[in-house]
């Protein structure tokens, strides 16, 4: 029997998400989810305004983070739950990823201004709310500055990975990622598998402590949701869900709701993290 249905990413202005938290729980609510996890880039500052309004409306929910990390030729994303919010160690390497974004957007701006289009800082920060900065706001800032048309045309010109302003980000390992949010005593899940297609390193993350993968994502084919829910068994892992919502006016849009899981998932994540933390007390 069902106990509810829960969404376990979604992205706020804490991050580059454009609902703020207390907006993303009302629409999290409106579509009858019982928990919704809140999981910005290498941010916890969305959590205690989204929880403050879960508790208003009587949803759930899962404090969370979302660690971008760099392997040859890509990311990959590690998503934390049920980490501890007050960690230092978390909250200092989240500031140093956020610092570095911090620079990686000025070498765009730099960039940006050798092909012509000028932007500032502050035209870029406006769109982020004090969250962690990234191209999605650099990309608001070329619409609003009317640099270009489209947000496509954005990326396609200027900041996509092959596009001549684009900049890499300094690099943390999706090992050392994982082993961050163990450390803090969360449980650790490979966000979108589908998209990142480092497969083989599965097996190294389950080693360094991953305790699982989500399978369930929007842009995950029915082959795909299959493979990875196999791989979950194979290394038993738990398989979650999450529709990476990142809100109104964002590429991908509304979403969330749109990948869901049963609530037995949240208790499963929750146990996991217990373990940990009895573990490193
Ligand atoms: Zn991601
Ligand atoms: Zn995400």
């Amino acid at each position: 029997m069902s106990e509810g249905s829960v969404d376990l990413h979604c992205h706020t202005t804490a991050s580059d998400g454009t609902f703020a938290p207390r907006e993303l729980v009302a629409e999290a609510h409106q579509r009858g989810l019982r928990a919704i996890a809140v999981t910005d880039h290498d941010s916890v500052a969305g959590i205690d305004e989204a929880a403050a309004e879960g508790a208003a409306l009587g949803i759930q929910i899962v404090p969370g983070l979302e660690l971008s990390t760099d392997v040859d030729n890509g990311e990959v994303h590690i998503l934390g739950y049920f980490v501890d919010l007050r960690d230092h160690e978390l909250l200092e390497l989240l500031e140093s990823q956020r610092a570095s974004r911090e620079e990686r957007v000025r070498k765009m701006l730099g960039r940006l201004s050798d092909l012509g289009a000028q932007l500032s800082m502050d035209e870029v920060r406006r769109f982020s709310d004090d969250g962690a900065l990234g191209r999605p706001h650099v990309a608001q800032a070329l619409m609003r500055a009317g640099l270009v048309g489209s947000w496509d045309e954005a990326f396609s010109r200027y900041i996509g990975r092959h596009a001549p302003a684009y900049v890499r980000r300094s690099k943390l390992s999706p090992h050392d990622a994982v082993r961050a949010i163990l450390a803090a005593g969360g449980a650790a899940v490979l966000a979108h598998p589908g998209l990142s297609r480092y497969d083989d390193m599965i097996p190294s993350l389950v080693e360094a402590g991953l305790a699982g993968i989500e399978a369930v994502y929007p842009e995950h084919s029915e082959e795909q949701r299959a493979r990875y829910k196999g791989v979950a068994g194979q290394y038993g892992l738990i398989v979650t869900a999450g529709s990476d919502c990142h809100g109104p006016r964002s590429r991908s849009g509304v979403r969330v709701g749109l990948a869901t899981t049963d609530y037995g998932v949240v208790r499963q994540l929750r146990e996991k993290a217990r373990i940990q933390r009895a573990r490193i007390m």
